[in-house]
């Protein structure tokens, strides 16, 4: 929506009235995952003792040697300037007794930044651009519009979903499959209200598609986060980053993977094992702090993974209470008491009180680790620009949010950057997308130049896109294109033998048991194998609904095999990735390795997995050279 937003304001600066965006979402945009997000977004605030180059240095601590400099300073310059944008759009920020933004702290941060509404602030910032773009006649909403496929001039044919056993390999030099003619020419979806596939066509596309940590079975994430954007991209040839990079949140209620953000523990919030004691300080995190008293990077305010990390020990030490959805620990957030619980927790305090069964303001909530968050992206540049496999820019497409690798996480993001890192780059996406000067040239023959996105065809009720009419032969080509990748997807309507709801499950307890807070080999290559049995079991999955309108069926088993590809792609990275960063810790390798690298996956012409590994320092060059002017800061 930032993205959408911004693109409307680059139309009206150069007064291009007749331009339109497209807003695709496969749900209606206020169940958007960003509406869960509780604790806050982070930003220094102005005239504060909090600096942006603190806030830099916390990010890339954080990054653990795979955040890019560059793309770290782009969001941390930019982001006190859009929370006060959004401010002026009617975001209720929470204030001090002095009217000034109220901040707290979350894990890892050396002072406090995170601005938030309550711990609703998701909702609250959906909220407000959402509405925002409710004013905006240029933007036009395709809601319940379920996206299947990009459109490319020059895409590779292949299907992702083919045979093909996963091959991780290693060294820079190997082959990459870069086409620097291929630009972003639109998209095709299916609407799932009229049950038409529709083709929009435009002269830029900005994948906001989200991240994919659904796919394993303990997850904060709502069934909708499947990764469905990485998986197209994948499908379109392009390299997918440090995969292998899913942060474990340590929080979470038993069961059902349900958040409690890291605000309780911003708060004051204590951690304590089944014997009531601090148990944190034995694992690296000391020394105690006071109850109540939270201080920087230190205890219940460490990182996230190390808080993971600390649980996992604690837990194969029997220091947590067993239930029947594995040990917890206690948050305990009693000493807080019922007025700030009340004023600074209302929804963790009713997250608590009804899937968690105890009240916070007179009982201790058990947690349990669960996953969070997928640093893992498509490879673009702090703008949001797409890069391809040798690192050139993939004409008009661009990706932001969770769905994009930017290099401001690395190897695990800080609580509260990923909220601001949607605004930032998602404008800056926008902004380009919109440029005149954006290398993806407008559709020439069918509608004004200046058109950024229309409907194009809708499709007769017997489920085809329609050819086209266009008299341009590039266009008519994609649509043609559009018209046979809706038929491969619309084909696996009334067929199948295979299981959706088996396949899911065995996916989610995989990904669980070996792809967690630690891995090592052994645990590892089970995965793959079941992921490899699992794809080419989802080869023949049974859809047994034929509806042409809200066929769940047929929408969850896309999502399905976006899941089975992003994790095909997450296993074979975390292969070869032979060394412990960030989020990604194998109990056989230990060490961190002098060079940080990352994994770039793709797949090759008959489906297999392929990685390769760049250094860190080479993926800096390339985006800089993709960043058009001097100061791509
Ligand atoms: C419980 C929870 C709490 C969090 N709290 C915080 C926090 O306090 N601070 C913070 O910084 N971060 C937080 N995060 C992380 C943060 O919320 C997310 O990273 C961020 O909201 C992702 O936003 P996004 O715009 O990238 O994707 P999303 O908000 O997930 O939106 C994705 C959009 O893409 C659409 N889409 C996806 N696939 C398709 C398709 N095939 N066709 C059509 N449309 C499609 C969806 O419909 C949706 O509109 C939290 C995460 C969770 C899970």
């Amino acid at each position: 929506m930032s993205a959408a937003l911004a693109a409307v304001e680059t139309f009206a600066a150069e007064g291009r009235d007749d331009a339109v965006v497209a807003l695709v979402s496969k749900v209606y945009p206020m169940r958007s995952h960003t509406v869960a997000a509780e604790g806050g977004a982070a930003g220094v605030v102005p005239g504060g003792a909090d600096t942006a180059e603190q806030h830099v240095a916390d990010t890339l601590r954080g990054g653990a040697g795979l955040g890019h400099d560059d793309a770290v300073r782009f969001v941390v310059d930019r982001a006190p300037a859009e929370l006060a944008r959004l401010e002026r759009l009617g975001m209720p920020w929470s204030r001090t007794a002095d009217g000034d933004p109220a901040v707290r702290r979350f894990g890892g941060m050396t002072n406090p930044r995170t601005w938030f509404a309550a711990d609703k602030t998701g909702f609250h910032l959906l909220h407000t651009l959402f509405q925002t773009t409710l004013r905006e006649p240029s933007i036009r909403r395709y809601d319940e519009h379920v996206v299947l496929d990009l459109l490319l001039s020059d895409a590779p044919s292949s299907d992702a979903p083919s045979s093909g056993a996963s091959r991780p390999s290693s060294g820079a030099g190997s082959q990459s499959p870069a086409d620097a003619s291929r630009a972003a020419r639109g998209v095709v979806a299916y609407d799932q209200q009229r049950g038409e596939p529709v083709t929009i066509l435009a002269a830029a596309v900005v994948l906001a598609t989200g991240g994919y940590a659904r796919a394993w079975g303990t997850s904060t994430n709502a069934g909708i986060v499947t990764g469905d954007g990485l998986s197209m991209a994948l499908r379109a040839g392009l390299p997918l980053r440090d995969l292998e990079m899913v942060q474990v949140h340590p929080t979470c209620l038993p069961g059902s993977g349900i958040l409690i953000t890291e605000a309780a523990r911003g708060e004051g919030g204590v951690l304590v094992d089944a014997a009531g004691e601090r148990y944190l300080a034995d694992y690296g995190l000391g020394p105690v702090t006071p109850v109540g008293e939270p201080a920087a990077r230190q205890m219940e305010l460490g990182p996230r993974d190390k808080l993971s990390q600390a649980f996992w020990h604690a837990d194969r030490a029997g220091r947590t209470i067993p239930t029947r959805d594995g040990g917890v620990v206690h948050l305990d957030l009693r000493h807080l008491g019922k007025a700030v619980i009340d004023e600074r927790l209302p929804l963790v305090a009713g997250l608590a009180r009804r899937f968690g069964g105890v009240d916070p303001v007179r009982e201790p909530i058990p947690v349990r680790p669960a996953a969070h968050y997928t640093m893992g992206g498509i490879v673009t540049t702090a703008h949001g620009q797409v890069l391809d496999a040798a690192g050139a820019p993939v004409a008009g497409l661009f990706a932001a949010g969770e769905c994009a690798s930017t290099g401001l996480h690395g190897a695990n993001r800080l609580g509260s950057n990923s909220l601001v890192e949607t605004l930032v780059v998602g404008r800056a996406a926008g902004t380009l997308a919109a440029a005149p000067s954006s290398p993806s040239e407008p559709l020439s023959s069918s509608g004004p130049p200046s058109t950024a996105a229309r409907p194009a065809s809708s499709a007769p009720p017997s489920s085809a896109v329609p050819s086209s009419q266009s008299q341009d032969p590039g266009e008519a080509a994609l649509v043609d294109r559009a018209r046979a990748r809706a038929e491969h997807w619309l084909a696996m309507r009334g067929r199948g033998t295979e299981s959706p709801a088996e396949i899911r499950r065995e996916l989610g307890t995989v990904l669980d048991a070996e792809v967690g807070i630690f891995r090592d080999a052994d645990g590892l290559a089970r995965a793959a194998a079941t992921l490899e049995d699992l794809h080419a079991r989802y080869q023949d999955v049974r859809v047994a609904d034929t509806a042409a309108v809200f066929n769940t069926d047929w929408s969850q088993v896309l999502e399905l095999g976006a899941m089975l590809a992003v994790a095909r792609g997450a296993v074979a990275a975390a292969i070869g990735r032979t060394e412990s960063r960030g989020a990604h810790q194998r109990l056989d390798h230990p060490h961190t390795d002098d060079v940080a690298r990352h994994s770039l996956v793709t797949l090759d012409a008959a489906g297999a997995v392929e990685v390769r590994w760049q250094p860190v320092d080479a993926a800096v060059s390339a985006a800089a050279a993709a960043t058009p002017g001097k100061d791509h800061r």
